[in-house]
């Protein structure tokens, strides 16, 4: 067995090797950025696999975006010579979460085809409850619900639990909206999001006996980016991962699950090498290492504290149930040995930046309470970027009170490594121009790939400005959860067509495509469907079809509608026999729907062909309509053209986890970056994880990273004039080169520009000096731009639907 190190654990470093050959017992590894975190996951699992400690099926192992998930599914692969087929259980929590839903629906009540809601399909939903509440949906708007909705369901509280603040909230309905909204998704066989999250929870708790099978499943558990879970997903995770014993089962339990090996590893059976464990270990004295239980004998691990599993349940679930399961816990744990919990989880405090959606960084401080005995392993070394960098970036989050703080190094900066860069511009075309022509720059000197260099920004907006003039220089870019190519209209009515075939009950894509094209049949009729479901409370495709055998239509609606129910029977009798793609393109044509456009006149008609040609070309890949649909309801960081040399545009939150040789980060203003809303909700916590915000975007680089700010700013079609960032006077001169403003740009300087030209910023030296360090200039430049006091900021910038901070899934938070 593997007593010499095999290769895929040589390039390790000693704290890493332990992370990765502690593989028995619950283990942390809390570092900061660029230190292997996430090599160490994926090592792990080579390692769990290539010494035989598991199948693949047997390994639960959540990243934070799809993107990451392949990635380290890819990189796993290699590591153990290409023999990984599948990793069933690799994914989001959401990816997780919904696979295991669709094994038990039926548990929740819901059929194993539910429909995933997207946003729209969600807002629609709640106005209509809003409306059925007799409340005025302008005054009490379904975004706002929908937040909320949000809100709780991060926090894992169905309607019951929700505060009783929340519960008087909208008029005093906001309980029984909940209540209601949950209700609706049931009869129309839909969760959202954070249902799929929700429902696991509640089906565990529930059913200890299918908790107890995926306990016998998952051998391993792994987490990527832990500062970033939220209630929920903690709860999940806790449930999954902290087991009363089986008794003698051990044995049973660690052998593989019927028909769900991914082939035989080497090494021999999972199961027969916990007996290595011990002659694997490393050693307890490795420096930064606290010695533990777990990483010394795998057979001995610390009890579970029973209020610790208590603290499992405040919320969802059946109360009876719960009760019973509470009570086998109980016994099992005092009867028994509790089972070894292999969880290992990775994260880094200071990259906590979903707080603003209900992550709580408590979850990665308290890790030692909820699995006793933990081994805490830190990485200091940084692999990743130079030693400018990491100064700049260790020097400015130096500035956040609440953080662990952590010692970070890597070797000393090479007199040839470029200093991190801060540029000015004019407004954010010049902004978007010059960091064009760095790029083109780059290209040509440094023989930089596309792909080596991403533009990172605060708030989606931005990135029109670089797509427009990346688009007239004809330089590739793809925008990383961005708009979306299924977020167009065309789109989403071919999508609710596909829907409508795949999932009779889905009430909501119906009444889109229900007189799309055009048909006649008009709210009036809708209505009537609306009335007959709900009465009979039945689907209102269900409800189309028995209303069209009444006289309750006239006659002309009844026969249009008679026709598109029969058409919609025909379609879902041919889904399991006829290519989906070819399913696909008929449905188009014999709905009317491909003619629709075709006969339009209107400019954007002939792309919008375009794109549902290339709909159909993009579910070639997926082997059945609904394998698609659910890969579109799950796929919120769609790539353009993953392999094509391309710049990435994304927002900083989707670019966690990412690295990449030159890094821009283009906005760097007061009431953009920070975050205008940040500051006015969050106050200094908000001003911190606005701070952690910049950190990881500066640490995303390897080699380079320029910052630029402008002095004129258009939000939403009004010219706003900004100060530059705070963060800025936080970055250390050493590391630091504040770059001359280009003087063909010089037109500006009689405006607001005043006193930017050479003079304050010749060189390295002017920086001590440096204008926008000096508050007296910042006071002055806000005067200019007739603002009283230069810290306040920009007032009219709250709001408006482009900020990253808002409710839009273009945040990379997806499943
Ligand atoms: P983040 O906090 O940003 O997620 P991380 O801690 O997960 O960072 P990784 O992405 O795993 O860090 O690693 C950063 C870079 O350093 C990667 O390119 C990785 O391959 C490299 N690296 C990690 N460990 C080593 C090592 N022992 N030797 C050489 N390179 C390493
Ligand atoms: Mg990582």
């Amino acid at each position: 067995n593997a007593v010499g190190a095999p290769d895929y654990l040589s390039g390790l470093n000693p704290e890493q090797r332990a992370a990765v050959e502690t593989t028995e017992g619950p283990v942390l590894v809390l570092a900061g950025a660029g230190t292997g975190k996430t090599r160490v996951l994926t090592t792990r699992i080579a390692h769990i696999l290539a010494t035989g400690r598991a199948y693949p099926s047997q390994i639960l192992a959540v990243t934070f975006t799809n993107k990451a998930a392949r990635e380290m599914k890819t990189r796993i692969g290699m590591l153990v010579g290409g023999q990984v087929e599948g990793m069933p259980w690799l994914g989001t929590f959401h990816s997780i979460g919904v696979k295991i839903l669709r094994r038990h629906a039926e548990l929740v009540g819901l059929k194993p085809n539910f429909t995933i809601l997207d946003t729209d399909d969600q807002i629609r939903l709640i106005k209509q409850l809003i409306r059925a509440e007799n409340l005025d949906d302008k005054r009490w708007p379904a975004r706002t619900f929908a937040n909320m909705l949000d809100g709780w369901k991060n926090k894992g509280l169905s309607p019951k639990d929700i505060p009783e603040g929340d519960a008087r909230a909208f008029a005093g309905k906001g309980r029984d909206l909940y209540a209601a909204y949950q209700a609706r998704l049931m009869t129309l066989n839909a969760c959202d999001f954070g249902d799929l999250l929700m429902h696991p929870i509640a089906l565990f708790r529930a059913n200890p006996d299918v908790l107890a099978d995926y306990h016998r499943r998952f051998r391993y558990i792994l987490v990527d980016e832990y500062q970033d879970t939220n209630v929920a997903q903690y709860l999940w995770l806790r449930l999954l991962a902290q087991r009363p014993s089986r008794g003698q089962g051990d044995e049973a339990a660690i052998s593989p699950l019927e028909g769900e090996m991914g082939g035989s590893p080497e090494g021999g059976a999972p199961g027969a090498t916990l007996g290595n464990v011990r002659a694997e270990a490393p050693p307890s004295a490795l420096p930064g290492i606290s010695p533990s239980r777990g990483e010394i004998d795998a057979s001995v691990s610390a009890p579970i504290p029973a209020e610790g599993r208590k603290g499992d349940r405040p919320s969802a679930g059946p109360a009876a149930p719960v009760q019973a399961s509470e009570q086998s816990e109980r016994s099992a744990v005092s009867e028994n040995r509790p089972q070894q919990i292999n969880i290992c989880c990775v994260g880094d405090d200071d990259q906590s930046i979903y707080g603003w959606r209900g992550a709580e960084v408590d979850n990665i401080l308290r890790f030692d309470k909820d699995f006793p005995g933990a081994t805490v392993i830190k990485l200091e070394r940084n692999y990743r970027s130079t030693g400018h960098i990491l100064g700049a970036a260790s020097h400015l989050i130096a500035h956040n009170e609440d953080r662990l703080g952590k010692t970070l190094f890597t070797d000393a900066p090479d007199p040839e490594d470029p200093k991190v860069e801060v540029n000015a511009g004019w407004d954010s075309e010049e902004e978007a121009r010059a960091i064009g022509e760095a790029i083109e720059d780059l290209q040509r000197r440094e023989d930089h790939d596309l792909n080596d260099m991403a533009i990172l920004v605060r708030a989606s907006f931005q990135m029109r400005s670089f797509e427009d003039r990346f688009v007239t220089m004809g330089l590739n870019y793809r925008v990383i959860g961005g708009p979306r190519f299924y977020e167009r209209m065309e789109i989403r009515d071919a999508l609710a067509y596909f829907r409508c075939v795949c999932q009779p009950a889905d009430d909501l894509a119906f009444e889109r495509i229900v007189n799309t094209p055009k048909r006649g049949l008009g709210d009036a009729t809708i209505r009537l469907l609306h009335d007959y479901a709900r009465e009979r409370q039945i689907p209102i495709i269900a409800a189309a079809g028995e209303m069209t055998e009444t006289e309750e239509l006239k006659p002309k609606p009844r026969n249009t509608l008679r026709a598109l129910i029969a058409n919609f029977r025909r379609w879902s009798e041919l889904l399991p026999t006829m290519k989906h793609t070819e399913l696909a393109e008929q449905i188009l044509e014999e709905s009317g729907y491909t003619e629709m456009w075709q006969n339009d006149r209107s400019a954007e008609a002939p792309g919008r062909l375009e794109n549902l040609k290339e709909l159909i070309r993009s579910m070639e890949e997926y082997e059945s309509l609904p394998s698609f649909l659910e890969h579109v309801a799950l796929v919120m960081d769609a790539e353009q053209n993953a392999e094509t040399d391309a710049v990435s545009i994304m927002t900083l939150h989707s670019a966690k986890g990412l690295e990449f040789e030159t890094v821009f980060l283009p906005g760097w203003e007061e009431g953009l970056f920070p975050h205008q809303r940040s500051l006015d909700e969050g106050g200094r916590t908000g001003l911190e994880e606005e701070r952690r915000l910049a950190y990881v975007g500066i640490t995303r680089g390897k080699r380079r990273v320029k910052i630029w700010f402008v002095s004129n700013r258009r939000i939403h079609g009004l010219w706003q004039s900004t100060i530059p960032s705070r963060f800025l006077d936080e970055l250390p001169e050493a590391h630091v080169e504040v770059m001359e403003a280009n003087t063909s740009y010089g037109g500006y300087g009689a405006g607001g520009f005043g006193g930017y030209g050479s003079s304050r910023w010749d060189g390295g030296n002017a920086f001590k000096e440096s204008a926008y360090s000096t508050p007296g200039w910042k006071r002055a430049q806000a005067a200019q731009a007739g603002f009283a006091d230069g810290a306040s900021g920009q007032g009219g910038r709250r709001g408006g639907d482009g900020w990253s901070g808002g409710r839009t899934r273009e945040i990379s938070y997806d499943a």
